[in-house]
């Protein structure tokens, strides 16, 4: 199975914290004239990779529902005419809950689309205006009456932690306004100040929580989402039951992928390639960069880390010939961490919560180098 990734590189505003390969468009004809060179694209790589089968689709960016209902269509039409495409696919598109209304969810359904992914963040009418987005709570709460309307009954709600000026109370509020919209799944990110964003220049006056404040606020979400009935099954996702992003999944379970659009990787036939951060080079018809070989032990482990499932013997020994030595070596050096923050026996290996916030230092210390 083959995912494909499709990056809409517009916004209608830009974030103060995003880094995210996106534009603000002067001119709506871009969005046409996008659309055209996605389903070009997605032709030729069609003709490529037409002996595989897709079993995930996401729109993702940037703002995809900056894009409109009827564009969006037309690209999944394209994935459909050049890919053969699983009659059960999930296919997902990320929205901003200012873009949406219910003709809008009617129109996506009809194409095919299954599966919303709502970037509302917080719940907080005063992180949002600190965040920049350019919706309300209300709007949220709107948006998701919108597409169970429209019939959508698989929609995920992205929230961020450690803000500026944060506390648990506000924390809680966001999380349990979740439980309340009827959240099928939360992705929950930590707030990380990235180089060249606004808040990087500012991040002195930003009053952040410090390393151990974030730590505690995500410590405070495992637990306030378990007891909503969220469970995690990755560092910063949870999901009520069957409702896993099964996109992500590919890519954390190390599978194959072909992504489309300025700024999107893809991992095909053991290779990594990408297309740069240009639009202009892609409407030009520039073609991906290579980026190496992929899949290797290490990258694999580190992945299948991210999940509760963790990383298993079995699967160890079916995808490399040598698998259960590998996993051996990983199991003789994980046994040695302590409990609190990891679980290891000579069939499994996964991280805890405790663990999940040290992840980087743990691989470092387990995982071989290549
Ligand atoms: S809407 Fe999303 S992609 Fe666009 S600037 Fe904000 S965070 Fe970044």
């Amino acid at each position: 199975m083959l995912s494909v990734y499709i990056h809409i590189p517009f916004c209608k505003s830009k974030c103060p914290y995003c880094d995210f390969y996106s534009a603000c468009p002067k001119d709506e004809s871009i969005l046409e004239q996008y659309t055209e060179a996605i389903c070009a694209r997605l032709m030729s790589c069609g003709e490529r990779y037409a002996h595989r089968d897709v079993g995930t689709v996401y729109f993702g960016g940037g703002t995809p529902s900056v894009l409109g209902a009827e564009w969006l269509c037309r690209v999944l039409s394209a994935v459909k005419a050049a890919f053969s495409v699983h009659p059960n696919a999930e296919v997902t598109v990320e929205c901003n809950p200012a873009d949406v209304d219910r003709a809008f969810f009617e129109t996506l359904r009809n194409g095919g689309v299954n599966r919303i992914s709502m970037g509302m963040q917080s719940a907080n009418e005063d992180e949002l205006r600190l965040l920049g987005r350019r919706h309300t709570a209300e709007d949220a709460e709107k948006a998701m009456r919108a597409a169970r309307e429209a019939g959508i009954d698989n929609v995920s709600v992205d929230l961020m932690l450690a803000l500026p000026n944060s506390n648990f109370e506000k924390l809680k509020n966001s999380i349990d306004f979740c439980a309340k919209l009827g959240a099928d799944h939360v992705s929950a990110y930590i707030l990380k100040i990235e180089p060249g964003t606004p808040f990087s220049k500012m991040a002195d006056t930003l009053c952040l929580p410090d390393e151990d404040g974030a730590a505690d606020q995500y410590l405070f979400m495992v637990e306030r989402l378990r007891a909503l009935g969220y469970a995690q099954y990755e560092i910063s996702n949870f999901t009520r039951p069957d409702k896993e992003s099964r996109h992500n999944l590919q890519y954390w379970r190390c599978g194959e992928y072909l992504g489309v659009g300025p700024a999107a990787h893809s991992f095909v036939d053991g290779k990594r390639f990408f297309f740069p951060r240009d639009l202009k080079g892609f409407l030009d018809g520039n073609e991906p960069q290579a980026d190496g070989e992929g899949g290797a032990f290490s990258e694999f482990a580190m992945l299948a880390l991210r999940l509760t499932e963790g990383l298993k013997r079995e699967v160890c020994t079916e995808r490399f010939h040598d698998g259960g030595a590998l996993y051996d070596t990983v199991f003789a050096k994980a046994k040695k961490l302590p409990k609190p923050l990891i679980t290891a026996d000579s069939e499994k290996i996964s991280l805890t919560a405790e663990g999940f916030l040290v992840s980087n230092m743990i691989l470092a210390e387990i995982l071989p180098e290549e």
